[in-house]
C-alpha cells in the first residue's frame, strides 16, 4: 500500500481534497462500513438534515453543499429518494418522505403526501402541487472511490493497528478540556476503562510540507485535555519551523512519505496499551520535555516539594503560569499533587506510586 498520489486517474480524490479533513474521516466511515448510505432526516429546527454527518458538519445547512462538491469530484454519488415539502407561506419544511431503497422501482419515489397541510409556523394552509415538492437525495460511496480511498487513507489501518496493540479506540474522538470545551482528535484511543491514559492523534496530510499551522492547533487542544500522549502525524512532512515549534511545544510528530514508513515509526512511537503507564521523572526524561515544563519540572526535584507562587520565585513567571506547568506535569505522571492546609504542594512521584 503507498500513499503517493497517482495523477491522471479517472475519479478526483486530488490530494488537495484529501487535505479536508471532513472528506478523510467520511471516506474512512464508508471504507470501514460504517456507514453505507447517507439519508436524510426531518429536523423541526434545522429542516434536512444528515444525522451521519454531524461529528463532521458544525452547521447541517452546510451538509449538502459539501456532499454535492463530493458528487461533483466523483467521490459520492446520489439518488433521488424521496421528496420535501415547503409551506407556500413562508418556506419552512413540512414534511420529509423517504422511500425505503427496496421499494424503489426505477422510477424514483412517488410523493404520496395529503393534498393540504397546515404549517405550523405561519399558519397558512398549502395545497399540495408540484411547486410545493423538491427531490432529497441519499448519498453512497462511488465504486471508484472505493479503491483509492481505502489505500490512501490512514485512519482505517491505524485503528486496525491501535485495537491490535490493545487501545479501545474512537474516531473521531473528543475530549473535553479543563475549559470545558470539548476538543476532537482524529483518533483517540486508550487502554481499555483508562481513558485518563488517552492518546490523542491528529493527521495533518497534504501533497507539500505543513506550516506551524497543525503544530498550533495540536497544541491548544493538547494544553487544554492534557491527554496521555498526542500525536501528530504529518504527511509528507513538517517545515524547519513547524518542527521546531513542534519539539518547543512538546508535540509529538511523526512525518511520513509512505504507509510502510509510517508503520514502521508508528510502532516506535506507540507503546502496547498494557505500558501506557506513568514514567517516572529521571534524568532523561527531564531533558526530553520541552523547555518551559523542564525549567518547571527541574525546581520541583531541587526542591522536594514546593508550591507553585515557590517555583514562580524562581522562574520569575507568574503564578498561574506555573500551576499551569505543574498540573500539566501531574497529568503527565511526573508530580504529585498534595494539600497542606490551604496550600497546594508539588511533589516528585516515586518510582512505584
Ligand atoms: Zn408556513
Amino acid at each position: 500500500m503507498s500513499l503517493r498520489f497517482k495523477k491522471g486517474r479517472a475519479n478526483s480524490i486530488t490530494p488537495e481534497l484529501l487535505t479536508d479533513r471532513r472528506v478523510q474521516l467520511l471516506l474512512g466511515w464508508f471504507v470501514q462500513g460504517d456507514i453505507e448510505t447517507l439519508q436524510p432526516v426531518l429536523d423541526q429546527e434545522d429542516g434536512i438534515r444528515y444525522p451521519a454527518l454531524d461529528p463532521i458538519v458544525d452547521d447541517p445547512s452546510g451538509a449538502e453543499p459539501f456532499l454535492e462538491s463530493l458528487v461533483y469530484n466523483k467521490i459520492l454519488d446520489k439518488r433521488a429518494c424521496g421528496y420535501i415539502l415547503s409551506c407556500k407561506g413562508c418556506g419552512a419544511i413540512l414534511s420529509l418522505e423517504v422511500e425505503r431503497e427496496d421499494a424503489s422501482n426505477g422510477d424514483g419515489p412517488n410523493p404520496t403526501f395529503e393534498s393540504k397541510m397546515r404549517c405550523r409556523r405561519c399558519g397558512s394552509n398549502s395545497t399540495i402541487d408540484e411547486s410545493s415538492l423538491r427531490p432529497v437525495y441519499s448519498y453512497t460511496i462511488h465504486p471508484d472511490a472505493i479503491e483509492v480511498a481505502s489505500s490512501m487513507l490512514l485512519v482505517k489501518p491505524l485503528l486496525d493497528f491501535l485495537s491490535e496493540r490493545g487501545f479501545t479506540t474512537h474516531s473521531p474522538g473528543i475530549l473535553t478540556g479543563n475549559s470545558d470545551i470539548q476538543h476532537i482528535f482524529d483518533i483517540i484511543a486508550y487502554p481499555e476503562g483508562r481513558e485518563d491514559r488517552s492518546l490523542a492523534i491528529d493527521f495533518a496530510i497534504s501533497h507539500q510540507a505543513h506550516g506551524e499551522a497543525p503544530v498550533i492547533a495540536m497544541f491548544a487542544k493538547s494544553y487544554d485535555c492534557n491527554p496521555f500522549k498526542s500525536l501528530l502525524v504529518a504527511i509528507p512532512r513538517l517545515t524547519k519551523s513547524a518542527k521546531l515549534l513542534a519539539k518547543q511545544y512538546g508535540i509529538e510528530c511523526l512525518e511520513t512519505k509512505d504507509t510502510e514508513g509510517l508503520w514502521k515509526k508508528l510502532i516506535r512511537a506507540i507503546p502496547p496499551a498494557a505500558k501506557m503507564d506513568f514514567e517516572t521523572l529521571d534524568v532523561m526524561t527531564l531533558l526530553a520535555l520541552p523547555d518551559h515544563l523542564r525549567k518547571t519540572a527541574s525546581i520541583v526535584c531541587d526542591e522536594g516539594r514546593i508550591t507553585a507562587r515557590g517555583v514562580s520565585d524562581v522562574t520569575r513567571r507568574s503564578r498561574a503560569v506555573e500551576s499551569g506547568y505543574l498540573n500539566q506535569l501531574v497529568q503527565m505522571g511526573y508530580l504529585r499533587k498534595d494539600r497542606g492546609g490551604r496550600r497546594v504542594y508539588f511533589s516528585v512521584r516515586e518510582e512505584d506510586e
